[in-house]
């Protein structure tokens, strides 16, 4: 079963939801607003900070190592 993210456009608060088949939750647990919109969680990027270096998402288009900055993976052997 699915979790999704949502976040409450009126008091700003983060929560999860069970979705089943597609049903859209019906508002803020916390202040009961129905303006709630879907965080897409961006887990397709990890960073694993190894050197201590921060590369962002942006800076990694391209690259198919997750490892290291390198545009090829040549330097760090994944
Ligand atoms: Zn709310």
């Amino acid at each position: 079963m699915p979790i999704y993210e949502y976040r409450c456009q009126e008091c700003k608060k983060d929560f999860e939801c069970l979705v089943f088949r597609n049903q859209e939750p019906e508002g803020c647990p916390s202040c009961s607003s129905s303006k709630v919109s879907r965080i897409m969680s961006a887990c397709g990027f990890v960073s694993k900070g190894g050197g201590g270096e921060t590369v962002s998402s942006s800076a990694s288009v391209g690259s198919s190592c997750g490892g290291c900055s390198a545009s090829s993976c040549g330097g760090c052997g994944h």
